[in-house]
Order: structure tokens, then C-alpha cells, then sequence
């Protein structure tokens, strides 16, 4: 019996017009298609974007090698080398992250205690190269330069939050 019906329904094209009926009803509502790049959705203040390393207002470099980002980090994406500064202070030598083993949870920047290593609201970048995903120091430093105004905002936005 079910073969008949099934035949029948296919005979009047009743799946097409179930279709056609479904198309019409979104016809003339209001479009909900983003047309990327050129629009962007909004996103949260925790968004887990590109890394970035910050520096205070009078432009030390916040990090204080205290490797606990490198410990948490689950993918051991990050290594760290630190050193001690003729002023007794400790600073990192080498801080890399490796954005082809990094999975963006945010455990680094949960566990920094000075809010140095952050994840931006970046989201469009690419390597070409071997090497291009390879954050290195000089690299972080430059994207929380250059982000530091947003990358600020954002963390007040998100404390609000908590
Ligand atoms: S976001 Fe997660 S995986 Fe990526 S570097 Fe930080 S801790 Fe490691
Ligand atoms: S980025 Fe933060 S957690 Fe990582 S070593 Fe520097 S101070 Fe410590």
C-alpha cells in the first residue's frame, strides 16, 4: 500500500510543491544573509581570536616569564625562555606560539595573572609559508600594539560580564 501512495505522491509532484511552498513563505520575509566581508556579525568580547602579548601605558611589556600560560596550554603550542633583567626583573627571551598546534581554548589567557597574553577579536589571517602561523614574540607584541585600544575594551566589556 505504502509503495502505491509513495508512487501516487510522486506522480503529482506533491515533494516539489511541499518545496516550492517552503521557498514562497521566505520569499518576502526579511533576509537574515550576512553578505561577508563586506558585513560582519557581531561578536562576543570573549571571542578567541589571533594572540597578542600587551605592554602597560608606559610601555613595559606586561609578561613576566612566570610560564603558566606555557603550562596550561593543553596543545604545548607555546614555549617560553626567560631571562633576568639587569634590574633583577624577569622577562621572557622567547615567548612563540604555534597557531597549527593551537586549538583556542583560552587556557593561556585565563591563567595569565597579569593579563599579558590575550586572544583578539582577530579572525581573518592566513600563512602562505611555513612559518607564518608561528607567532613569535616580536610578532605578538606588534598585534597587542597595534590592538591595544580594542584588546582593552574588550576585557572591560568582559568583565562586566563575569
Ligand atoms: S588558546 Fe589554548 S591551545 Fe592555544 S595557546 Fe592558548 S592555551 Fe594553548
Ligand atoms: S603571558 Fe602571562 S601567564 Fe604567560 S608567562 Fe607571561 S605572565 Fe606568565
Amino acid at each position: 500500500m505504502k509503495v502505491i501512495t509513495d508512487y501516487l505522491k510522486s506522480l503529482i509532484l506533491i515533494e516539489l510543491f511541499k518545496g516550492m511552498a517552503l521557498t514562497g513563505k521566505y520569499l518576502f520575509k526579511k533576509k537574515i544573509t550576512v553578505q561577508y566581508p563586506e558585513e560582519k556579525t557581531p561578536l562576543s568580547p570573549r571571542f578567541r581570536g589571533l594572540h597578542a602579548l600587551r605592554r602597560y601605558p608606559n610601555g613595559e611589556e606586561r609578561c613576566i616569564a612566570c610560564k603558566l600560560c606555557e603550562a596550561v596550554c593543553p596543545a604545548l603550542a607555546i614555549t617560553i625562555e626567560s631571562e633576568q633583567r639587569a634590574d633583577g626583573s624577569r622577562r621572557t627571551k622567547r615567548y612563540d606560539i604555534d597557531l597549527t598546534k593551537c586549538i583556542f581554548c583560552g587556557f593561556c589567557e585565563e591563567s595569565c595573572p597579569v593579563d599579558s597574553i590575550v586572544e583578539t577579536h582577530i579572525f581573518e589571517y592566513h600563512g602562505e609559508e611555513r612559518g607564518d602561523l608561528y607567532m613569535t614574540k616580536e610578532k605578538l607584541l606588534a598585534i597587542g600594539d597595534k590592538y591595544e585600544k580594542e584588546i582593552a575594551a574588550n576585557r572591560a566589556a568582559d568583565a562586566r560580564y563575569r
